[in-house]
């Protein structure tokens, strides 16, 4: 195969990447928190990022939806820039009508637990459709009912956030993350605010999602989950992707010592 074969394979409309990081770069007053990032996640498939607690993990998954801005680089979420757009002949910063919608395109999951504490279960899944994509409410609400039906929540959708546990509380973020109907779901440590006993159950609608050929990229400390959904697992360390592979290869014979010390600390 030329050199060239990847980016001649766009060009001639084959399908490229889901998303797409390229050189990706974030400094906080003069600190390089990203390095240089180079990524891409195909269609369908699911890809875990692990590393040690500082190493840039969040911070990528926040520029992915333009939460954070890059200093560098561009990030492309099925073939688009995210947070760009493109005026006469000069690409510049999106506005916040365009950022909108293209966030519609990727969802996002906290570790922290942030349903919006006024509005019940239902309410927080309807508000973005209709917000945002101006999606007739009485079609929100029952795609709402359909999600929570998936997520095992039908019979809360009018409670109130503080009446449910950490567990559904994350299930019902997933469900709504998925209500716009995103190409790809961003998942930051969503189970690492639970109780143990509670981290299967969010687990599982991930694993469902997964095998649904939801396009996925998640950040996780549960290695033994990661190596069972995972396509690829990312080991990144000081701001930059250390290795990658599959779960098999990263997890029984990685090839960097960093990245086996890692493993070691968190098994
Ligand atoms: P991880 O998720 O891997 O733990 P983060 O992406 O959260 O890492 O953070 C990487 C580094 O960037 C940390 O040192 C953190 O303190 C710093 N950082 C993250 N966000 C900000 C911010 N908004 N302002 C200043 N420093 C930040
Ligand atoms: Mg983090």
């Amino acid at each position: 195969m030329s050199a060239t074969a990847g980016p001649l394979a766009v060009a001639s409309g084959e399908p490229g990447p889901m998303v797409r990081l390229i050189g990706i770069s974030k400094s906080f007053g003069g600190v390089t928190v990203l390095d240089g990032v180079d990524l891409s996640v195909a269609a369908g498939t699911v890809t875990c990022v692990v590393g040690p607690s500082g190493s840039g993990k969040s911070t990528l998954l926040r520029c992915v939806n333009r939460l954070e801005r890059p200093d560098s680089g561009a990030i492309l979420v099925d073939g688009r820039p995210v947070g760009l757009e493109r005026r006469g002949d000069r690409v510049v910063e999106a506005s916040p009508r365009v950022l909108a919608r293209h966030r519609t395109s990727v969802g996002m999951v906290f570790q922290a637990l942030n349903l919006f504490p006024h509005l019940t279960v239902l309410q927080n899944i309807v508000e973005s459709p209709v917000a945002v994509q101006r999606v007739r409410r009485d079609e929100a609400r029952a795609r709402a009912r359909e999600l929570l039906d998936r997520v095992g929540l039908a019979h809360k959708e009018r409670a109130y956030p503080r009446e449910l546990s950490g567990g559904e509380q994350q299930r019902v973020a997933i469900a709504r993350a998925l209500a716009v109907r995103p190409k790809v779901m961003l998942f930051d440590e969503p189970t690492s605010a639970l109780d143990p006993e509670l981290i299967g159950e969010v687990l599982t609608v991930v694993r469902d999602l997964a095998a649904g050929g939801m396009t996925m990229l998640i950040v996780t400390h549960e290695l033994r989950f990661a190596a069972e959904v995972a396509d690829e697992i990312v080991f990144m360390d000081q701001g930059r992707i250390v290795e990658q592979g599959p779960p098999a290869a990263m997890l029984g014979r990685p090839r960097h010592e960093r990245t086996a010390r890692f493993f070691a600390t968190i098994q």
